[in-house]
């Protein structure tokens, strides 16, 4: 996760006191000279370091449960940068007001701090565990669910810790810190019969010491008189470091080996909403008697449902016991039909149904060609099979494969919870930006796979972004799309048909050039929809009313309490030469980031509470 001060040129990065002074010194000490570097003790938390009157004065920062950050005893900032802003006009408390940025000499970046690069392995490992996932599917997970999983572990991760032994009385502590070699530093932390405490037992000089650890009302972790942290695992980090009042600093882990010997990788707390999928199999039994699951958009009371808890994460191939069964045409006797339209377009409806696989049984969505049509409409079906045959990803509808009965039927993966617009409409109060964000970021994720192997969609729309639940959305409708050939960049389309004129770029409407950086375009449009929760763009213009308008250089307003860099990026997918537009590549980049800035201030602490109390029970 990117540090809200990365950006920052003064921004130095987890370097120590006296580094800093170093680098204030070398910088001419002036008045109001200052910098800014991570803290160690509190997690996303700051030092500002300033210069007054030829002297150093160092100030924590720290960021409070709701995400602000603020000097103890000052105003709260919404981010380090915006707290700098402000001492740089008025002192409020400091010696002096912040005048001139110490910053990095060229070529320095900031320095990442032991967190950082523990936090990382650590999300990483958690990912893995909990939901079985590896290469594209991990890594993917990892870039969309990065600050949920880091608010999930925060509180937990200590379990997992070699030094933490979950069930040991002083006694047993103190055999096993004897037991084996008495070096000076060997420790161990465990659980007291006390409620929220714990010991650190440490052997120094051949003694053991206990020291007692508390939570403060704010829930920090400290021994008695001693730094305050934010979790287990960052306080036993911080006094591998420095003693900070102990007898000795932490050195080697005391093993947790109560574990089968050897092999004792300790396992990660559960996620509580992970479901294996013999739990949610459905009976398909008797037909008649099927009812399908509702769709899930809201779950008060649970913790926040991942991706990776849905069973349409990863493909259902990714099995490969049933990856031998794949092929593109299905077998009728395999799938259930269910009286139920999930959607119609001009090809037919869309109705839900249970596709019976080798080892288990699937949710799906059958697009099924209306009756007396053309071969003409059944290409065109089997042309959409074809392109999404060849997509597997996360945030992509998925095929399953195509069956061919009584009608001509597409048999997709289920995204039950409707189309994005119509989700929401009239939800600006229930629904904040970071969950649209989210949304959004997830359908970057999918456009930049789309760009890699290079297809256009051609009707990226909120319409055809579907929701599996309320923080998860997948691309969906391929109608359109096209396959480019390996040294093409666009497609030209022969002629213009029925085309969503409002979603697309110049190029495609003056040219009938489709390329990645139209779907670019279409993108910007689908975020408008988004952020104004599902408005019509460009109200109640005709296709060639807004084709004039943009060829005047007007764009679409800024929706109302959309945030400025999310205007921003609108815009800039809505620059008029496609080769001035960002590419998906960079469009991911730059929603990550937001979403990521967002995601990380707590939006709702009952939710993520929830997330981790159940995590750690
Ligand atoms: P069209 O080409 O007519 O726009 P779509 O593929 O967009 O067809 O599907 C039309 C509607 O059917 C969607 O808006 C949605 O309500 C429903 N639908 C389509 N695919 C799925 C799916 N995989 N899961 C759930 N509903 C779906
Ligand atoms: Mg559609």
């Amino acid at each position: 996760m990117p540090d809200p001060a990365a950006h920052l040129p003064f921004f130095y990065g987890s370097i120590s006191r006296a580094e800093a002074e170093d680098h204030l010194k070398l910088a001419g000490m002036a008045d109001g000279l200052f910098l800014l570097r991570q803290c160690l003790r509190s997690l996303g938390g700051y030092v500002l370091s300033l210069v007054h009157d030829l002297r150093f004065h160092h100030f924590p920062i720290e960021r409070q449960l709701n995400g602000t950050y603020a000097i103890a005893g000052g105003k709260a900032h919404c981010g380090p940068a915006e707290l700098c802003e402000f001492y740089s006009r008025d002192p409020d408390g400091l010696p002096c007001n912040l005048r001139k940025p110490c910053n990095r000499p060229s070529g320095l970046e900031p320095q990442p701090g032991v967190f950082d690069c523990l936090r990382d392995a650590m999300v990483r490992d958690y990912v893995r565990q909990t939901w079985k996932l590896e290469g594209e599917a991990l890594e993917l997970a990892i870039i969309s669910q990065a600050p949920q999983v880091e608010k999930l572990i925060a509180t937990t991760a200590h379990e997992r810790m070699p030094w933490y032994h979950s069930n040991l009385t002083r006694e047993e502590a103190e055999r096993k810190l004897y037991s084996g070699s008495q070096t000076d530093g060997k420790f161990l932390l465990r659980p007291r019969k006390e409620q929220g405490t714990y010991a650190l037992s440490l052997i120094y000089g051949k003694t053991a010491y206990h020291y007692l650890i508390s939570q403060d009302k704010a829930g920090k972790y400290c021994i008695p008189e001693g730094t305050k942290f934010d979790t287990l695992w960052q306080l036993v980090e911080y006094l591998k470091l420095k003693a900070d009042g102990l007898i000795y600093c932490l050195k080697e882990a005391c093993p947790n080996t109560s574990a089968s010997a050897g092999a004792a990788a300790p396992t990660l707390p559960a996620h509580p909403s992970t479901f294996t999928n013999t739990q949610r199999r459905i009976d398909t039994s008797n037909s008649d008697g099927y009812t399908p699951e509702p769709a899930c958009l809201a779950s008060p009371g649970k913790p926040r449902p991942m991706p990776m808890d849905t069973s349409v994460y990863e493909s259902p191939y990714s099995d490969p016991e049933e990856l031998k069964d794949k092929k593109l045409f299905l077998k009728r006797e395999n799938l259930i039909m269910a009286d139920i339209e999930l959607g119609c377009g001009n090809f037919g409806s869309v109705r839900q149904g249970v596709y019976r696989m080798r080892k288990k049984q699937i949710d799906v969505a059958i697009k099924v060609l209306k009756h007396s049509t053309e071969k003409a409409d059944k290409d065109e079906m089997m042309r959409e099979a074809q392109i999404m045959h060849q997509l597997d990803n996360p945030y992509i509808v998925r095929l399953i494969g195509v069956c061919q009965a009584e009608a001509l039927m597409l048999v997709m993966e289920m995204a039950g919870g409707g189309p994005l617009h119509k989700f929401l409409i009239g939800k600006k109060e229930e629904i904040p930006v970071s969950n649209v964000a989210e949304l959004l970021h997830q359908v970057s994720v999918g456009m930049k796979y789309l760009e890699e192997k290079n297809f256009v969609h051609r009707d990226l729309a909120a319409r055809n972004v579907l929701l599996v639940n309320r923080h998860y959305a997948k691309i969906s409708d391929f109608g359109l799309s096209k396959a480019l050939g390996a040294d093409d960049s666009y497609y030209t389309a022969r002629s213009a048909g029925k085309w969503p004129l409002k979603w697309y770029a110049p190029e495609c409407i003056n040219f009938r050039k489709f390329s990645s950086r139209s779907d670019v375009w279409s993108y910007g449009v689908t975020m408008w929809e988004a952020f104004s929760y599902g408005q019509k763009p460009y109200k109640k213009m005709k296709g060639p009313e807004v084709m004039a308008f943009i060829e005047q250089g007007k764009r679409m307003e800024c929706p109302p309490e959309c945030p400025p860099e999310m205007y921003a990026l609108m815009n800039d997918c809505w620059i008029y030469k496609w080769e001035d537009r960002p590419d998906f590549l960079a469009v991911e980049q730059r929603m990550r980031t937001y979403y990521y800035s967002l995601a990380s201030k707590v939006e709702d602490p009952l939710e993520c509470g929830k997330g981790a109390e159940a995590a750690s029970a």
